[in-house]
């Protein structure tokens, strides 16, 4: 059982979580028209009076879009003071992880995003390794990832999660960790809620935005960076044949920071992944405000 954080906000205001309800006419429950964030912060190590949280400006003006999308207003400076309070009122004392939403949160009956209003809401979790950072397997899904001409993918719209969730049943039930999906042009788009990186001779390689994966944060946050490292990148379709050979893949996400793959299939991967590594113990050192040049990724939010 997750571990929620206390205080939670909904119906434009701060209350426990515990009491934080919506009700079962909740248009979005019913029609998919949400779509959330999820950012991720830790306690400082330095200072037990506040917390760090990676590229907090980036999430809100990502969610902001998302809610565009919605016909929903919802500036981008909004949402970053409801989440700063929220972790102030919450003082989180372990790793966590903010789950905002946006929804249409008029009650009844009808598909549409005009006439009916929307909301904000926003809980949290403790959260650890959401996979393993010693290596995952995956199987390529039977579950394609929509078009970005069937549902805008550019955001976090809820309904675009049962293709994800769908992928990742199939693959639990089928003994692999996690699921990669092609696009319905049968190029490797991204996994269940990740992105996807290959290495191939010394190259970085991630499916462009014309692939139809999410704009990533944690994607462009390793892009940046793989090219200030001086490692070769380039954004372009990637073949399925290509995750198999590759000398390494990993998957990149806000839970699951950069998670390498061991095995795609019943292909095993080489253990040896030197990019990898040195792009997973960077982010982390970032995360933890350990990088100077990467000092404006991490906000700092004090304890009132
Ligand atoms: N793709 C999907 C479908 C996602 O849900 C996510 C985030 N969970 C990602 C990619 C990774 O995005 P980010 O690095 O911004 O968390």
């Amino acid at each position: 059982m997750d571990t929620f954080l206390p205080i939670a906000y909904v119906h434009d205001q701060f209350m426990p979580f515990t009491e934080a309800k919506i009700s079962i006419a909740t248009h979005a429950l019913h029609y998919g028209t949400g779509a959330i964030g999820g950012l991720r912060g830790i306690p400082d190590p330095q200072n037990a009076n506040q917390v760090l949280l990676f590229r907090l400006e980036r999430h809100c003006h990502r969610l902001s879009q998302s809610a565009r999308f919605l016909h929903y207003d919802l500036p981008s400076s909004t949402i970053k003071q409801v989440i700063v309070d929220f972790i102030q009122k919450n003082r989180p004392t372990r790793p966590f992880y903010i789950r905002p939403l946006v929804y249409t949160s008029g009650l009844g009956i009808a598909p549409r995003l005009h006439q009916v209003e929307k909301s904000l809401l926003v809980y949290g979790l403790a959260m650890d390794d959401y996979l393993s950072p010693t290596g995952v397997s995956c199987r390529i899904s039977s579950w394609q990832r929509q078009a970005d001409n069937s549902m805008p993918l550019r955001g976090k719209i809820t309904a675009a999660y049962i293709a994800s969730a769908l992928a990742k049943t199939e693959a639990a039930e089928s003994g692999f960790d996690e699921a990669i999906m092609l696009n319905t042009q049968g190029k490797v788009s991204e996994a269940s809620g990740m992105n996807i990186f290959i290495v191939r001779n010394g190259q970085l390689i991630t499916p462009g935005f014309d692939q139809d994966i999410l704009e990533g944060i944690t994607r462009d946050s390793v892009l940046t960076l793989a090219k200030a490292m001086g490692i070769p990148t380039i954004e372009r379709p990637v073949d399925k044949s290509e995750l198999y050979i590759a000398d390494e893949v990993f998957l990149t996400g806000t839970a699951a920071k950069v998670a390498p793959v061991k095995r795609v299939e019943n292909y095993t991967l080489p253990a040896d992944r030197p990019i990898t590594e040195r792009l997973r113990t960077t982010l982390i050192a970032i995360t933890e405000k350990r990088e100077p040049q990467y000092q404006d990724w991490v906000d700092t939010i004090a304890f009132n």
